[in-house]
């Protein structure tokens, strides 16, 4: 038998560094930054906060999750730095005390849906029915009053924009994502923040994730990181109601 058909997976491993790839790919989508031309595109989603004040906003995506979440919200604590949440609807319900617990700290939390779609995707009735939810579940949250929400991967169409709109939502979606999610190791998710950040910034990392395997390690690294050193510039960290306040 030969190498390749004892492990057909053999074959192109040896031929494709496959974490090489994907570390290009980040590279290549950081420097890219779809996002920083976000409000040529539309300016009925918050990119980031149009304001002279070196306030900025931290905003993580995809719990609440038992491993991650606790870890982070432990250093935020440490820094008494608060921060957004974009919770998802399905891990809100499965670990419901986390996500008080995320409110209970002074966190603010947002809406990411309920099952994490490309609501693109999706029907009208789908899209209403992910939003509302998932609404459901953050008003059970005492003191959450939920106002704005970041569709999954970033991904709108003017029709996904009227049905949040009309479900009582504003879209945000950020200007500052250093490819945490491709996992770049702790100093690049450092070094891309710092690159990037300006007054009224809002920055994109994940504390969850929805496949089985991520690891959100270095996020929580880089966040320990990284609010000294954003302090040290003069910045100051603020919800996004706080950021977005108008
Ligand atoms: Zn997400």
């Amino acid at each position: 038998m030969s190498e390749k058909e004892k492990d057909p997976n053999s074959w192109f491993r040896n031929r494709f560094d496959f974490a090489l790839l994907q570390s290009v790919l980040s590279d290549l989508s950081h420097f890219v930054a779809l996002e920083r031309l976000g409000p040529k595109v539309t300016e009925r989603i918050a990119w980031r906060a149009n304001i002279d004040e070196p306030k900025i906003a931290l905003t993580f995506d995809d719990g609440p999750d038992p491993r991650f979440t606790p870890q982070l919200l432990k250093v935020l604590q440490e820094f008494e730095v608060r921060a957004t949440f974009f919770l998802i609807g399905k891990h809100l319900e499965a670990h419901f005390d986390l996500a008080q617990e995320i409110r209970d700290r002074g966190h603010e939390v947002g809406n990411h849906t309920f099952t994490h779609p490309l609501l693109p995707r999706l029907e009208d009735g789908q899209i209403v029915e992910e939003i509302a939810r998932t609404d459901d579940l953050l008003k059970s949250l005492d003191g959450a009053q939920p106002r704005f929400l970041r569709p999954p991967m970033g991904l709108f169409s003017k029709r996904v924009l009227d049905l949040i709109q009309a479900s009582g939502y504003k879209t945000v979606v950020g200007d500052v994502y250093p490819r945490d999610s491709h996992l770049p190791g702790k100093d690049k998710i450092v070094m891309r923040v710092l690159r990037r950040v300006i007054n009224g910034s809002i920055i994109i990392l994940h504390d969850g994730g929805n496949s089985h395997n991520f690891d959100r390690s270095d996020t929580i690294a880089a966040v320990q990181k990284l609010i000294p050193k954003l302090r040290s510039r003069g910045f100051e960290f603020v919800t996004l109601s706080e950021l977005l306040s108008d």
